[in-house]
């Protein structure tokens, strides 16, 4: 009976008459013995009988509890229809409704009260953790703070490294730290789960974070820490604190920065530009667009000085464009706030003004890519580079349809969540996610693989390269900067070795490099299977 009810270990109905009669299962199961193929095809066909995504994204979770074979299972072999389930846009709505819809607690929640504790409280998780996923609730996608509820972001975020990139899911742990929340809404909700005060600030908060990775790092040696969804005050600060002693990595600025970047390349590989000669105006200047800016002036440096790169990435943030001189701008800020540049108070003047080639968008202000905007790339620019990446789809710059429909089809468009092919005029766009799902599973994978001790943004360069290599001419001639989801696996693979590589060549690997680091990579990978 423990085994049914163990998810790591359960098959269910595919338990041979062999298992059942050796496992002490006999009568606990009905009589008819079923193939994976089979229990796959009855998930699917209960999952789109569903109404509503956040019904199937419940059941999904449900599986998930349940049978952790047959989940990845389904999740890999269907990952165009479950991934928007499992992770943007329908799990920004768990998230909002995590209260409502628990049923099994999944990661471990440690709360503020369990100060001077986090370390005995750590040994409560019965796995050997390899890869921590934690976040503190406070910048959920671009819903802001949803508390405790942010869980679902690090649970999603580890079923992508399994399914995606094949790291076990017995080496995933999903924690949220709760530090309390500020959002009146879940303060007065009361299925909300969370410790029902407002958030812990200062030195109370810096000491809480520095006791969980003190603690988790000792739990779990060798531990890879994915942050993720901190708000960017506590981002930048944490990823500052801790890269150079710990592997850690935050993906709201790397790896969504390396997705960014590989989306440029795949970009100029159709308008013919240069990366060195793009002009890139951001609406936001938090994690995402700073992260983002950083790498490109990295990869912009092949070809120019640091102060040309440099001037040739600009921000919008909720105050207007980043100048030289304006008041109170964040640490963050300061590399992109350029003299020699009046003020600027909205994005289309800030266009009109600065003429970029390229608009990210990461401010999460749903629309803010509005007709105008759209209709005064096109016309700046033979084929505007538009990138849509804020999340959920609520919060998108644009939809797919608009950033064709008002550039005439010129656009070189990625967007944050998913967006379905767009006809226009005959012509059929396969818009592609430029999110950073495409790039942490194989880092991770690659991490883990080499017993990295750090994370670098060397390797997140060498991660962009290589998700850029696995753009085909047909991906391109469809408007699809980013290659087709199906192939997740054999993409992690070869990201995962390119990570892998950095880590050996400069002697953060645990041992010397071996033979084939590809082969070493795949060799490492779990496959959802019985
Ligand atoms: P963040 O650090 O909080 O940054 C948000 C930025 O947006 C801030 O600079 C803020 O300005 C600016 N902003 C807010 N309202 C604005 C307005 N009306 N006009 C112009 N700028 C405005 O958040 P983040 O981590 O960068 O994430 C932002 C969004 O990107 C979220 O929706 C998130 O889901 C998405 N994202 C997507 C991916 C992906 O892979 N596609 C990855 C990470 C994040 P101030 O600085 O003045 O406050
Ligand atoms: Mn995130």
């Amino acid at each position: 009976m423990t085994l049914l009810r163990d998810p790591l270990l359960n098959k269910g109905t595919a338990f041979t008459e062999a298992e059942r009669a050796a496992l002490g299962l006999r009568g606990l199961l009905p009589p008819c013995v079923l193939t994976m193929e089979t229990q796959a095809e009855r998930v699917l066909t209960n999952l789109r009988a569903l109404p509503t995504d956040l019904e199937k994204y419940v059941a999904l979770n449900a599986l998930h509890d349940r049978n952790e074979a047959l989940f990845f299972r389904v999740v890999v072999d269907n990952i165009d229809e479950v991934q928007p389930i499992i992770y943007t846009p329908t799990v920004g709505l768990a998230c909002q409704k995590y209260g409502l819809i628990f049923q099994r607690p999944r990661g471990m929640f440690i709360s503020s009260r369990d100060r001077g504790q986090i370390a005995e409280i750590l040994k409560n998780w019965p796995y050997p953790a390899k890869l921590i996923v934690v976040t503190d609730g406070e910048r959920i996608l671009g819903l802001g703070d949803l508390g405790a509820n942010g869980m679902g972001i690090p649970v999603g975020k580890l079923s992508l490294y399994s399914a995606c990139a094949g790291v076990h899911p017995e080496q995933c742990l999903p924690v949220v730290l709760d530090v309390g929340t500020n959002n009146e809404e879940l303060l007065n909700d009361p299925y909300y789960l969370g410790l029902r005060e407002r958030r812990l600030t200062g030195e109370a908060y810096d000491s809480f974070v520095d006791e969980f990775m003190q603690a988790a790092r000792k739990t779990f040696p060798d531990v890879l820490i994915q942050f993720e969804d901190f708000a960017n005050h506590s981002a930048f600060k944490l990823l500052h604190k801790y890269r150079d002693e710990a592997c850690v990595f935050n993906d709201d600025i790397q790896g969504t920065a390396a997705v960014a970047l590989a989306g440029l390349f795949s970009a100029l590989r159709v308008s013919g530009g240069k990366l060195k000669d793009q002009k890139i105006l951001f609406l936001g200047a938090g994690e995402a667009a700073t992260g983002i800016a950083d790498l490109v002036v990295s990869a912009m440096m092949a070809g120019a000085t640091e102060a040309e790169a440099l001037r040739r990435n600009w921000l919008v943030d909720s105050r207007g464009l980043v100048v030289s001189g304006r008041e109170g701008l964040s640490g963050h800020k300061l590399r992109y706030a350029h003299a020699g540049q009046a003020p600027i108070a909205d994005f289309l003047t800030a266009i009109k003004t600065l003429k970029p080639t390229a608009i990210i968008g990461v401010a999460a202000v749903g629309g803010a890519f509005t007709p105008e905007v759209l209709k005064a790339m096109a016309e700046l620019n033979e084929q505007p580079i538009v990138f849509a990446l804020s999340n959920p789809t609520s919060k998108a710059e644009c939809s797919a349809e608009d950033a064709y429909r008002y550039t005439e089809g010129r656009a070189l468009f990625a967007c944050g969540s998913p967006y379905d092919p767009v006809t226009l005029s005959g012509r059929t766009f396969v818009p592609r996610q430029g999110n950073n799902s495409y790039i942490f599973p194989g880092v991770g994978l690659g991490v883990i693989a080499s017993r990295s001790r750090l994370v670098t943004d060397e390797m997140f360069m060498a991660a962009a390269h290589a998700l850029a290599d696995c753009v085909g001419k047909e991906d391109l001639a469809q408007g699809s900067l980013y290659p087709a989801l199906p192939r997740i696996r054999e993409v992690s693979v070869r990201i995962a070795a390119a990570v892998a590589d950095v880590a050996y060549q400069r002697g953060l690997a645990d041992g010397p490099a071996p033979n084939d680091v590809k082969a070493l990579v795949q060799s490492q990978m779990y496959e959802p299977k019985y």
